[in-house]
Formats: structure tokens, C-alpha cells, sequence
């Protein structure tokens, strides 16, 4: 009777500690608030990527140093692309080959370790990164390169649920940080460059289900689903081959391989979507919607309330994919992207209507700009690779050189907005490729381009350039540049400063309102994922994940011979201020 009283008493406490750990949607919105717990990717389902922590500033950054660092171990290192979670003293933090850590916040010490057993035949196109995880009631949950969803309880590593989202077979596989929305777990997929067909889907986050699936390439059914499984039509994406000739839409790309970001106040999600497929675009005359977009789906039904096309009838892989961050300005609820193209464009985030849109690297060959009345880019024709078809033998088409490169003026790591200074902080590169299109037939499984590329360097001292851009003048108000290309994320504070990380192995901090580099610190190997902070034990501590790879040592051409001497690696720094003496500030 006893044991029976001190055993109903424990699973109460248990229970309630529990309850009291448990993530809501209420604790994940007040987040981007409060700034003491990192519960999304993205610092906020907004993605702005802005910390109202001050206790690190401007004033006393150069004394920020070392709490304590953790390695993935092992022997796979390759591109660590990841943004650490922090939830009740804990840190989940993902890794290359589809890993997932749960540490001790404060010191680093590891709780579990959960790795997914990945068969041969995955196809990831642009190395085996992860980019971070979603928190939900005692869930942590993470997609993995076989493109399944795996949940695992915060406080164990056991494994809760576990979803197949699509065939890897078939060239699906996910990277992205799952999105909480609306109490739903909202994820997309990768696989673009293999002809899968992109969609996004809602499921119950605690088991799984699926609740609805929406096809980011027009002419594909959407549906929702019962409980019990039963499958119903929710209305057909677009209007099958307005946009798509032939068949080609039924294996078009268009994979929101990013994932998204969300806004309670519109009640909707916005997902970038990439590349139509194939690449060469002489196959599919038209717009191939949705590829290269903006979507916004109503979260509540899973259909696309509006979409802007960055680049219509897309011919240089310039997948849309990158971040639509919601701000405030002149009044009005605004969405940013920064376009792989090499566009920033400002959109209404409740209907979609474009409000600026502007250059934000300097180099931009294939449009003279952007027409405000109706949203298209003035194309510059002859900066399209040439149609295979038109050439003697129909092999190769004519080459061009073509800026930005296909890796972008922005690619997949995150911009910060700052609502102190009124401005995004966004990770540039400028650079070329050569390009030309080449026949290609669809085949399961396989790479579906039918175009060749090298990747070529414009200027001699430097590709990136971390640059503060206003989204009402489009002006770049400063700019640190970067001899590699940037490759991670961005982080901004109340503090007054932006974090930002480096290939050649620095986090560095600068002030917001300058760009003067206040910090820098040598990581080891190069930084390739955004920086979070958060609060422990009346402590600011600063992250970020470093280890070098990515797309750029796989596909980077000229500039890869530019970056070989960089050492892979895998760990996740963590920072803290300490009393001591100032450190030296390095030479920019
Ligand atoms: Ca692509």
C-alpha cells in the first residue's frame, strides 16, 4: 500500500514536471519575445533571427569567451549546417548524417545521442547536412536524409514516432528544420535536381499523422485526411499545364527544400520553393509555377493563399528557396526574401502584392531589374543558356556567363532582421558561373539537369560580404567582406550586434549600426550554420555549430579550388562572457 502511495506520488511528480517542460504553440510564439529559450529554428516562427537579449552588447563583447564545446565524434564530419534548440536546460542540436544531440546547456555534457541508420542509396544533391530540429509538447523532431520524420522524447532519445515522408529512391531527401505552426508540424522536401515532385504537408506533431499535403507544382492534387487515414481532394495546385507544357509538370521540381517560416498574424506559412525541373529551360516553355517562389499557405486548410515568382521559366537554378521573414514597416505586416537570383524583394504578407524589390549583390546578368507594376524581372534574353536543339550536332547549347551563380546571391543560410535598427542583415556572395543546356530525359533516380556549369570568381580578394541592407531604400548601409563565400547564418541582438560565421573558422560579432567587427573567434573549421543566444542561469550564452562542407566544396568549380585547404570538422561552440581582461580583437 505504501510502495503503491510512493509510486502514484512519483508518477504525479513526474507528470507534472513533465506538463511543465512540455513546448506549447503559446511558450514557442512568447519565445521570440522573452529570448531566454531558443524553441525554433529561427529564434521565432517569424525567422527573424533577432535576440532581445542585451546583456552581451557592444560595450562588452570583446569579453565573450569560451563556456564550453562539444564534438559530433565519429568519423563523418562534412557540412555542419545546424541551429541549436535550447529548452529547459537542455540543447538539441543536429548534425551531418542525419544526427541529433540532446546536451546539458550549461556545460556541455551529453544527455543522449540518437543516429538514423541511413541505407546506401540516399541522394542528398548538396552534401549530408542537417539544418536543426522542432521542439513540440515532450518531442524533438527531425528530418533525415532517407526522408523520413523521426520524434524522440527531450528527456530519453527514445524514439516516439517515426514517418516515411517520401521515396529516397526517387531522389527525396530532407535537411530543413521542421516548422511548428498553428499546432501542426509543417515540413517540405529536397530533391529538385532528381525531378521529385515538391510539396509541402502538415501532420499532428505528437503522432505523426498526416493532416494535409499541398504540391508546389501546379497541376498536382492536393488532400486532406481523417484521422483514421481516409484520403480527400483539397483541390488540384494551380491549373494543370497553364504553366507547364506536355508532361513535364508531373515531374517538376519546385522541392521547398528550405522549409518555412510562419506568422501568427496572417495565420499563414511561407515556403520558398526551388528550381523547376530540369534545368534546361527550353523544355518547359512558361512559368512553371510554382517553382522559384514565394507560397503562402493558409495553415488552417493547406491551400496556397498567394505565390510571387522570383524567377518564372527558370533557367540558372535559382531556386527561391531562401527565408520570407515577416517585419513591420511603414505600418504594415511586410515579408522579406533574399533571392538566390540576386533580388531582395519586399511583399504584403497578407496577400502577396510586391512593395520593392532591389539588387542586393552588385553583379546580376540575366534581369535589368525588377518591373514594381507587375512583379516580373525584365529578363535579358540573351543571358540564357542557349537551346541544345538550335546547335549543329543538338548536344550543347550555347554557354553564357551567367551572374549570379547557381549557388546564389544568398543560398541556404538565414539573414537576421533587426526591428532596433530597421534592417536585414543578409550573408552575399558575388560570383559567376559559366553555363549551357544539354538534352535530358527523366529517369528514376537520377540527376535531372540537362546542363553543365563551372562556377567562376568575379573579384580576386573576396566572394562574401555580410551586408546591412535597408528594405525601404534597398541601399546597403555597410558591408564586411569575406574572402570564402559566406556560407552560415545570421544572428542580431538587442545587444546592438550581429554574429555571423565564416569558412575560414570565425564567428564573428559586429556592431549593428556600423559593421565594425567588436569579436572574433577561431572555431577550428569553417562555419557553415547560424548562431543562437539564450539565457541560463542569468547568463547570456552565445552558439554556433561549426564544421566545414556544404554545397561549395561539392559544386563550387573555380571557387572550390579556392577553399580546398579548409579542414572539415564537427562541433558546437558555446560562449559566455567572462570578467577577465578584454580579449584582443584580430584584424577584420
Ligand atoms: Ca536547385
Amino acid at each position: 500500500m505504501r510502495l503503491k502511495l510512493i509510486s502514484v506520488l512519483t508518477t504525479l511528480a513526474i507528470g507534472s514536471m513533465t506538463a511543465q517542460a512540455a513546448v506549447t504553440e503559446k511558450m514557442i510564439e512568447d519565445s521570440a519575445k522573452t529570448g531566454t529559450e531558443v524553441l525554433t529554428s529561427g529564434l521565432g516562427t517569424q525567422g527573424q533571427r533577432f535576440s532581445v537579449l542585451k546583456q552581451v552588447n557592444t560595450s562588452n563583447v570583446a569579453r565573450l569567451v569560451p563556456a564550453w564545446a562539444f564534438s559530433f565524434g565519429g568519423e563523418k564530419q562534412r557540412g555542419q549546417e545546424s541551429q541549436p534548440l535550447i529548452h529547459d536546460g537542455k540543447m538539441f542540436v543536429t548534425a551531418s548524417y542525419s544526427r541529433i544531440y540532446a546536451l546539458d546547456a550549461a556545460t556541455g555534457k551529453k544527455l543522449w545521442k540518437y543516429e538514423q541508420r541511413l541505407p546506401d542509396g540516399i541522394m542528398p544533391c548538396c552534401d549530408v547536412v542537417n539544418r536543426g530540429a522542432a521542439l513540440f509538447g515532450n518531442l524533438v523532431i527531425f528530418a533525415t536524409l532517407d526522408a523520413q520524420l523521426v520524434a524522440l522524447d527531450q528527456n530519453t532519445g527514445d524514439v516516439v514516432w517515426k514517418e516515411k515522408v517520401a521515396d529516397y529512391n526517387a531522389g527525396y531527401s530532407e535537411s530543413a528544420a521542421p516548422l511548428i505552426a498553428n499546432g501542426l508540424l509543417l515540413t517540405g522536401v529536397s530533391g529538385g535536381e532528381f525531378g521529385v515532385v515538391g510539396r509541402v504537408e502538415a501532420r499532428d506533431p505528437m503522432t505523426g499523422r498526416l493532416v494535409w499535403s499541398r504540391p508546389t507544382v501546379e497541376g498536382h492534387m492536393g488532400y486532406t485526411y481523417d484521422a483514421d487515414g481516409t484520403k480527400h481532394e483539397n483541390g488540384i495546385s494551380g491549373t494543370t499545364n497553364q504553366t507547364w507544357p506536355g508532361d513535364l509538370w508531373k515531374t517538376g521540381g519546385a522541392a521547398p527544400w528550405l522549409g518555412g517560416t510562419y506568422d501568427p498574424k496572417t495565420g499563414l506559412a511561407y515556403f520558398g520553393t526551388g528550381n523547376p525541373a530540369p534545368w534546361n529551360s527550353h523544355l518547359r516553355q512558361g512559368d512553371n509555377l510554382f517553382s522559384c517562389s514565394t507560397v503562402a499557405i493558409d495553415v488552417k486548410t493547406g491551400k496556397i493563399v498567394w505565390h510571387y515568382q522570383g524567377t518564372p521559366n527558370d533557367g540558372w537554378d535559382f531556386d527561391g528557396v531562401n527565408e520570407f521573414i515577416t517585419f513591420d514597416m511603414n505600418g504594415k505586416r511586410m515579408g522579406a526574401k533574399a533571392d538566390r537570383n540576386g533580388f531582395f524583394y519586399v511583399l504584403d504578407a497578407k496577400n502577396g502584392h510586391l512593395q520593392n524589390a532591389f539588387p542586393f549583390v552588385k553583379k546580376i546578368t540575366w534581369a535589368s531589374g525588377i518591373d514594381l507594376k507587375t512583379g516580373r524581372p525584365n529578363f535579358i534574353d540573351s543571358d540564357r543558356p542557349g537551346d541544345p536543339t538550335a546547335s549543329a550536332d543538338g548536344k550543347k547549347g550555347s554557354s553564357v556567363f551567367s551572374a549570379p551563380s547557381f549557388l546564389g546571391g544568398k543560398n541556404q543560410m538565414p539573414m537576421a532582421y533587426s526591428p532596433q535598427t530597421g534592417l536585414f542583415y543578409v550573408p552575399a556572395n558575388e560570383w559567376g558561373m559559366e553555363i549551357w543546356n544539354e538534352p535530358i530525359t527523366y529517369k528514376k533516380g537520377a540527376a535531372y539537369l540537362g546542363a553543365g556549369f563551372t562556377i567562376k570568381t568575379i573579384h580576386d580578394d573576396y566572394i562574401g560580404a555580410l551586408r546591412a541592407i535597408d528594405p525601404k531604400t534597398g541601399k546597403i548601409v555597410w558591408e564586411v567582406k569575406n574572402s570564402a563565400p559566406l556560407w552560415g547564418g545570421v544572428l542580431t541582438t538587442a545587444g546592438g550586434l550581429v554574429f555571423w560565421g565564416t569558412p575560414e573558422g570565425y564567428l564573428k560579432a559586429a556592431d549593428a549600426r556600423t559593421g565594425k567587427v567588436v569579436w572574433q573567434f577561431q572555431t577550428g573549421s569553417g562555419v557553415v550554420a547560424p548562431p543562437v543566444t539564450w539565457m541560463e542561469n542569468g547568463q547570456q550564452y552565445v552558439s554556433v555549430v561549426s564544421g566545414w562542407g556544404g554545397a561549395v566544396p561539392l559544386w563550387g568549380g573555380e571557387v572550390a579550388k579556392k577553399v580546398n585547404f579548409l579542414e572539415q570538422g564537427g562541433m558546437v561552440w558555446v560562449f559566455k562572457l567572462t570578467g577577465g581582461a578584454p580579449a584582443k580583437v584580430a584584424s577584420n
